[in-house]
């Protein structure tokens, strides 16, 4: 069964419950060998120390969060391996404040997300109004996801087809060609790519990315990891069980794991079935 979540979040981003606490019993309840935090990353582009409040911590807040993580993961280092990472807006052209913002700390691994797309959220429906023609938006999102695997700043790239979530549907076949050259860039930036559940919570039926994504990226050899993005502990390892039958199905049989951001592996053991 999958053992890791590396997605999680906690009260600081102004937009999750709990402390961080609270995931890593919820790790150790289910029996997780492995739990990243990964809590949203200050909005490093814009002045002023909380500038989105409801979507990311201060900027002030960044020490107290490593500090408590790097202090919980001494608590739990017998029971649990507890991973100090960070979620991180990539957004073009500030790829150097992003980095001044990470040097001072010692990560185990930063995830890099593409939430912005001309400036707009791609979970805020207002993306999507007045756009007659959604395959320009697409390219662009497609664009910038291969950028942030190629900036070198991050060891996974989060919810790749998060896009989609509030798309006007059907979602044209044409995207295809343009998720192809993301996962090319991927390949080729040698970065991991995360199974987000949170898909299966905003859509219902596929998590981020698509099924059909994930078997191209196991074609290419790219490294897979599991993420909940957990914004509540009891998120914790959502549908890891689904994961794991499409992955056994994929024939994967490991996940990328990560520490002082190196890539390592772990063994997915197949799941047992009882008759
Ligand atoms: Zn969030
Ligand atoms: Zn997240």
């Amino acid at each position: 069964m999958i053992s890791v979540d590396y997605h999680t979040h906690h009260w600081r981003c102004g937009h999750a419950q709990g402390q961080i606490e609270d995931y890593i019993k919820q790790a150790l309840a289910l029996g997780m060998s492995q739990i990243g935090i990964s809590d949203h990353a200050p909005i490093y582009w814009q002045d002023g120390d909380d500038p989105m409040p409801k979507i990311a911590m201060a900027k002030s807040e960044l020490p107290a969060y490593v500090d408590e993580v790097l202090r919980l993961k001494q608590k739990y280092a017998d029971r649990i391996a507890v991973r100090l990472g960070l979620e991180v807006d990539y957004i073009e052209g500030a790829e150097s404040l992003c980095a001044e913002l990470l040097a001072p700390y010692p990560f185990d691994y930063l995830i890099g997300s593409v939430h912005y797309v001309y400036g707009r959220n791609v979970y805020d429906t207002a993306m999507w109004q007045g756009v007659s023609d959604p395959l320009p938006t697409y390219a662009e999102y497609y664009r910038l996801l291969s950028k942030s695997a190629q900036c070198g700043l991050f060891d996974i790239i989060a919810h790749s087809t998060a896009i989609v979530a509030l798309a006007p549907k059907p979602i044209p076949s044409a995207i295809e060609p343009l998720q192809e050259a993301a996962l090319g860039a991927i390949r080729q930036a040698d970065v991991c790519v995360e199974i987000n559940t949170s898909g299966y919570r905003k859509l219902g039926t596929e998590p981020f990315p698509t099924a059909r994504m994930i078997g191209r990226a196991r074609d290419l050899g790219i490294p897979l990891t599991f993420g909940s993005d957990a914004h509540h502990p009891s998120d914790v390892g959502y549908a890891r069980e689904r994961i794991q039958d499409l992955l056994n199905m994929l024939g994967v049989i490991e996940l990328a794991c990560f520490e002082g951001r190196q890539r390592g592996r772990i063994a997915l053991m197949p799941r047992v079935f009882h008759a």
